[in-house]
């Protein structure tokens, strides 16, 4: 059982839209431990233990094709018992949560993919500080706190029809249930230091976030928290691929909802 396994809830999460992506203190030495839960008994919840191992995943970022490929099947929607439960039940649209470091691009892919598949684009981030769905900043890490109880409030209705396209730089503390396909977005090392050195970032923000995609932690934190074969991780070092991206989960979407 998922809950079990968790630590007791701490309230807030640091990590929010001034992007420092929480999943990566969880495993800094020193740094205290702030995980967020998911909700317990929610209906549709495959009761699968978020700390189950994982991991074993190396290397910096995939690329090529092949994996792409799969993403796009119709195994990609994950018929199983528990995801078909978990997915079918209330919508005739996907849900689709494009995460990753700060940096890889979510927002842009995420934004055009709505636009492409005709989907809703909801930024997480920007739905924190609109709606104040936080406990104030924190001065360590540059970041705002979430409160996952408001935040996860605000979404249910959102999301429960379907046809969102979701972006946020943590993942683990959605209701499983919310997400027929995760994608996590991945660049190399050096693409993504130039990006965020264009943010203007402080030296601690900056190795902060760079360490998180190195030690593949939103990839690792994905697999951790959803059945694996709705996880998909697409390189998005380039404008190409970035497009290449937006078209082929366009067409996922589009052969989900058919
Ligand atoms: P995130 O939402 O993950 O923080 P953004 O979407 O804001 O990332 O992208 C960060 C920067 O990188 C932006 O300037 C964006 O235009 C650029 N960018 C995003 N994806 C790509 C890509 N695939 N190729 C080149 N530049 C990209």
């Amino acid at each position: 059982e998922r809950a079990r396994a968790r630590p007791p809830r701490a309230r807030g999460r640091r990590g929010q839209g001034s992007d420092t992506a929480a999943g990566w203190r969880r495993g800094t030495p020193g740094v205290r431990l702030r995980r967020g839960r998911r909700r317990q008994g929610v209906p549709g919840e495959t009761g699968r233990c978020r700390d189950r191992a994982g991991g074993g995943h190396g290397g910096v970022a995939s690329e090529g094709s092949a994996r792409f490929t799969w993403a796009v099947s119709p195994a990609c929607r994950g018929r199983t018992p528990a995801v078909v439960m978990a997915s079918t039940d209330a919508r005739t649209r996907p849900n689709i949560l494009v995460t990753g470091t700060p940096g890889v691009g979510k927002s842009t892919t995420a934004a055009a993919l709505a636009e492409a598949a005709g989907m809703e684009y909801l930024n997480v981030g920007e739905l924190v500080q609109r709606e104040e769905l936080h406990d104030g900043w924190d001065s360590e890490y540059e970041c705002l706190i979430l409160d996952e109880d408001k935040l996860l409030d605000e979404m249910e209705d959102r999301v429960a029809g379907g046809g969102v396209v979701v972006d946020y730089h943590s993942c683990d503390f959605f209701p499983e249930r919310w997400f027929d396909l995760v994608v996590v977005l991945r660049v190399r090392t050096e693409v993504l230091h130039e990006r965020l050195t264009k943010r203007e970032y402080s030296q601690k923000k900056l190795n902060d976030n760079m360490q998180c995609e190195i030690m593949d932690v939103l990839l690792t934190e994905a697999k951790e928290s959803y059945k694996e074969e709705i996880v998909q991780d697409l390189p998005s070092n380039s404008i190409e691929e970035m497009e290449a991206n937006v078209q082929t989960l366009a067409k996922w979407a589009a052969d989900w909802s058919q």
